[in-house]
C-alpha cells in the first residue's frame, strides 16, 4: 500500500496494482494534483511490486503443488506450513 500525505494535511491510501493504472493522483481533500515527476517513479515502483508479487506467487505455488506430491503420499511424518 502506498500512504500519500497532501500539503493540505488530508491523507489517503493507494494500493500498488491500482497505482499502476493511474496517470494523475488528486488529494482527495483540496484536488492538489501529485507532481508528474512524482507519478512516473511511483508508478514505476508500483510496477515492479507487483510483477515481483505475482513472480513470487507463482514460484511459491510452484513450489508448493511440488511439495503437496510428496505430501499425498503415505508416509509416517506430518508436514503442515503456516503462514
Ligand atoms: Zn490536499
Amino acid at each position: 500500500m502506498i500512504k500519500l500525505k497532501c500539503k493540505c494535511g488530508e491523507q489517503f491510501r493507494i494500493s500498488e496494482e491500482n497505482m499502476t493504472k493511474k496517470d494523475n493522483v488528486k488529494c482527495p481533500n483540496c484536488e492538489a494534483d501529485l507532481p508528474s515527476e512524482i507519478i512516473e517513479p511511483l508508478k514505476a515502483y508500483a510496477e515492479y511490486y507487483v510483477n515481483a508479487k505475482e513472480a513470487f506467487k507463482r514460484a511459491s505455488d510452484a513450489a508448493e503443488s511440488t511439495l503437496n506430491e510428496v505430501l499425498d503420499k503415505p508416509q509416517d511424518w506430518i508436514i503442515t506450513t503456516e503462514e
